[in-house]
């Protein structure tokens, strides 16, 4: 049994390096997203399926960051705007990742697709997710560097 979880663990650690760049510094801002640190989060977070992160330059102007789950391999998709400063992209990662965390404790990303559905009477600002997201944000910033002007 201890064999058979260490084994998984190995497994999950192997996915998740798949995805996760050491170092994608954008070439017109430079900046580098940090793998040690973001390792240590996802860590701390207890994340368990992949993580993948992308640079997205067609992102809404007005946003920085979006998580989704996938349905079709369980993997987390991160994308972030390069155009924004290291200290933004590290906040908006962490408040991703916050994210992560909360749809892993639904036993699929359907049943976490409607948990947050059912919040959108609140909407945005008063989503219990997004609160907790925020908090977590504004507790642990200076905790994370997980961008960093390169
Ligand atoms: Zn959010």
């Amino acid at each position: 049994m201890r064999r058979a979880v260490a084994d998984l663990r190995a497994k999950a650690a192997t996915a998740r390096r798949k995805w996760l760049p050491l170092q994608l510094p954008d070439p017109r801002r430079g900046v580098g997203l940090v793998r040690s640190e973001i390792e240590r989060l996802l860590a701390v977070l207890q994340i368990k399926n992949p993580v993948q992160i992308k640079w997205a330059p067609d992102l809404r102007e007005d946003w920085t960051a979006t998580h989704s789950w996938l349905t079709s391999d369980q993997r987390h998709v991160i994308r972030l705007r390069p155009d924004r400063a290291a200290d933004d992209v590290s906040r908006s990662l962490l408040h991703e990742a916050v994210h992560m965390a909360q749809s892993e404790a639904y036993e699929s990303p359907g049943a976490w697709h409607a948990a947050y559905a059912r919040q959108k009477d609140a909407g945005y600002q008063e989503n219990a997710y997004e609160r907790e997201a925020r908090l977590t944000v504004i507790e642990f910033a200076t905790d994370f560097r997980l961008a960093m002007p390169v």
